[in-house]
């Protein structure tokens, strides 16, 4: 314990919270005892739905899932999960941990509490991304696995360049210099990329081969100097569906041209200034005429690309969660300015009578309801903290808005679990529950496939091999300083999350 010690004024905001949680005292090795849950409903993408006597887990892995009557060890902590069900712990396929420094740190805590037991980091400098990583694995305490991909991947222009945004995007202005930017991230701890918006063609295949080479997994932004139909084969996972409407429109040829000229011609305007008029310029033309025939190619183009639409981040208005009670309920738990400010903005939006325009919101459920029938694997991501993404709360609003866009609660459960795995090539380790795997594992109240609202029954965690429960868990949520008081029961809910 005493190394942790010297470790409280970097780990802060996490560390006190666990210490008030009682969780710290009993950390290492009592927590790390086998854990025996028995008489349970097991869910998972790979076997579906099974009662199964027992599941059985020593050392943070899984040694038995209903196959074997084995006793459990001496000592052994024994869970009652009858009337219980057991899906493998989640991932947020799409975060960004250093996007706002005041939210780092409660991040961590709050992707535990509410079931999120790995996170894809997709944009942040790499040394303050695996930076986070490490203090997250040194807490010897429940963390999520962090995966991270370093700075978005930008082009001459960079969205993303730290004037009046964060600085988490770099410049790979050249396909002279894609290999070594690639070279450099893997040697600092990339466990993937990230392609963004204003990167050219001939720096987007050099970068892919680059990353092709290494074994490190694409993620991306279509770039705007391409088309989805093109860039759909070589990457492993789209982002926010972004710019596959120009390749859907009609007039897709005519729109790349005009894209084309104006990122040659930027005029002294900031990538991002780019981006946005092309993205206000060109949107509207494209959803007012789509042609089945060539969004049908660009969705098959992704057949094996992962799809992580953030709906929640693309549908926000339609959403409308900012109108949910259990959402301010759920700010609670975010640092006081975080919380405040937010808090302003939610209600800001609640009270608007603005009209607002959600061809967006609609157009993208509608594309993942194309692109669910084409058997296009879909992954769960929310983009939290960015556009009041609670983080661990925005995921399961996720879920649910993949269940409205057309995927069962299962498949929405596989967005959640198995498909990061596959992202990442350790589905054999992580993402359903059977004998070997890693034991991240989350318990709930009431059946998942029924009512994918029942995430939020969470009646316990699983992480890095100790079990959270109970007062445990609602305290890795909320940090004493922000308690004002018991949570008022949400009024569409039976009961909140812990
Ligand atoms: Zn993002």
């Amino acid at each position: 314990m005493t190394h942790m010690g010297t470790m409280l004024p970097k780990l802060g905001w996490i560390f006190c919270v666990l210490i008030g949680a009682g969780v710290a005292a009993s950390a290492g090795a009592e927590e790390r005892r086998a854990v025996v849950i028995r008489d349970v409903t097991v869910i998972d993408a790979v076997h579906g739905v099974r009662a199964v006597s027992q599941v059985v887990v020593e050392d943070g892995t899984i040694v038995s899932a209903g196959g074997s009557e084995k006793p459990p060890a001496p000592g052994a902590r024994i869970i009652d999960g009858s009337g219980k069900f057991l899906i493998p712990g989640l991932w947020d396929a799409h975060v960004h941990l250093t996007y706002d420094p005041r939210m780092t740190d409660a991040m961590l805590g709050l992707f535990t509490a509410y079931g999120i037991t790995s996170v894809r980091d997709t944009g942040g400098q790499i040394q303050h991304v695996t930076a986070v990583r490490e203090r997250a694995q040194a807490l010897d305490l429940p963390a999520p696995r962090i995966f991270v991909a370093g700075p978005l991947l930008d082009g001459e222009l960079v969205v993303y360049d730290g004037n009046g945004r964060p600085e988490i995007g770099t410049s790979v202005p050249s396909s002279e210099v894609a290999d070594a930017v690639v070279a450099d991230l893997a040697g600092r701890g990339a466990d993937f990329i990230k392609i963004y918006e204003m990167v050219e063609p001939e720096v987007f295949a050099a970068l892919a081969a680059a990353a092709k080479r290494r074994g490190l997994p694409i993620a991306a932004h279509v770039p705007l100097s391409m088309t989805a139909t093109e860039v759909g084969p070589s990457i492993d996972s789209l982002e926010h569906l972004r710019n596959v409407e120009f390749a859907c429109a009609a007039d897709a040829e005519s729109l790349l041209r005009e894209r084309l000229r104006r990122i040659q011609s930027p005029n002294g305007e900031s990538g991002y200034q780019v981006r946005r008029s092309l993205h206000a310029t060109q949107r509207p033309r494209a959803f007012a005429n789509i042609d089945e025939s060539n969004c049908n190619d660009a969705v098959a183009s992704m057949r094996d690309t992962m799809q992580v639409p953030t709906l929640r981040l693309n549908a926000v208005h339609l959403a409308r969660v900012y109108r949910r009670d259990d959402w301010y309920t759920a700010l609670r738990a975010l640092p006081d300015a975080v919380r405040v400010e937010w808090s302003e903005s939610g209600r800001g939006f609640r009270d608007s009578r603005e009209k607002r325009d959600l061809t967006r919101a609609e157009w993208s459920l509608s594309l993942v309801d194309r692109m669910h029938r084409a058997r296009v694997p879909m992954g769960a991501g929310t983009d939290t903290p960015i556009m009041l993404a609670i983080p661990g709360f925005s995921l399961h609003t996720e879920l649910e808005l993949l269940v409205r866009g057309g995927l069962t609660p299962l498949e929405a459960i596989e967005a959640a679990t198995l498909q990061p795995a596959r992202f990442f090539s350790i589905d054999d380790e992580v993402g359903s529950i059977a004998p070997g795997m890693r034991a991240d594992l989350l318990l709930l109240d009431a059946n998942p496939v029924d009512d994918i609202r029942h995430t939020t029954r969470i009646a316990g965690v699983l992480s890095k091999g100790v079990w959270l429960e109970g007062d445990a868990l609602r305290r890795v949520r909320r940090p004493a300083a922000a308690q004002p008081g018991s949570d008022p029961p949400s009024r569409r809910r039976g009961r909140p999350v812990p």
